[in-house]
């Protein structure tokens, strides 16, 4: 078995005494997408917060590549974790060039940072925009472009919470098929957190289906499907065709 790309071993974290994420432990392997998938509430956010580093659990450890990351007493500071992020609200700098978006985290001489700057807009078919700005593009360009920022730096893990929901219908089926293509193409392992099951059973290499905290039930996306394990997680699917 290969060791894991990311490892979170039984993580919980309260607010006002309530254990909001209850005891959640999960495994990505390198190049995977993983969806964390439930309805509102149930911690998703709360758990991709913990292994960006931006929050701390209360109890459990997080590991990248096998290495401590983060447990109660030690932790590695967010921007040392190697982690891409990417939000709903995914605002790219409005005073920078397209890109200099893509290239701002990225080390390295100009012409270098250019030039993978350039591949990635190249991937999402946007390289002619490279010297506009933020606002002459569309919300699905801008959403292209921040996918390509987050991977520029070459992230071990990519976190996404969920990155579509502020798209209208009609471009979301296309962007999160670019985004799936771009993410195998580069090699990414994803946690991607959503509260709809259609876009887990599009994107996921595996599931993981939470409820008040908890992770109920993991699996590939059609044994989740065809096989879910109560009659929550059967509720949580029949809007699925
Ligand atoms: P999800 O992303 O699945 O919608 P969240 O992780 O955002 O859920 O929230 C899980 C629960 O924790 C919710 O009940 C939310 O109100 C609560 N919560 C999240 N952040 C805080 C906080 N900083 N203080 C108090 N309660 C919080
Ligand atoms: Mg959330």
């Amino acid at each position: 078995m290969q060791t894991p790309r990311l490892e979170i071993r039984n993580l919980v974290r309260r607010f006002e005494g309530k254990r909001v994420v209850d005891d959640v432990s999960l495994t990505i392997q390198p190049g995977h997408v993983t969806c964390l998938l439930g309805p509102s509430g149930c911690g998703k956010s709360t758990t991709l917060r913990m292994i960006a580093g931006v929050d701390m659990q209360d109890e459990g450890t997080i590991h990248v590549d096998g290495d401590l990351v983060c447990d109660t007493v030690f932790r590695i500071p967010p921007e040392r974790r190697a982690i891409g992020l990417m939000f709903q609200d995914f605002a790219l700098f409005p005073h920078l060039s397209v890109g200099e978006n893509v290239a701002f985290g990225l080390k390295g001489t100009r012409a270098r940072k250019r030039a993978r700057a350039e591949e990635l807009l190249g991937r999402v078919g946007l390289t002619h925009f490279i010297d506009e700005f933020p606002h002459q593009l569309s919300g699905g360009e801008q959403q292209r472009v921040a996918l390509a920022r987050a991977l520029a730096p070459r992230p071990k893990i990519m976190l996404m919470d969920e990155p579509f929901s502020g798209l209208d219908n009609r471009l979301r089926d296309d962007i999160r098929d670019d985004t799936l293509s771009l993410l195998k193409e580069e090699g990414a392992s994803v946690l991607l957190v959503t509260h709809e099951p259609e876009e887990a059973m599009r994107m996921a290499d595996e599931i993981a289906l939470m409820r008040d905290g908890r992770i109920v039930q993991r699996g590939a996306p059609y044994n989740i499907y065809n096989a879910p394990k109560d009659k929550a997680a059967v509720a949580f699917f029949s809007d699925i065709n």
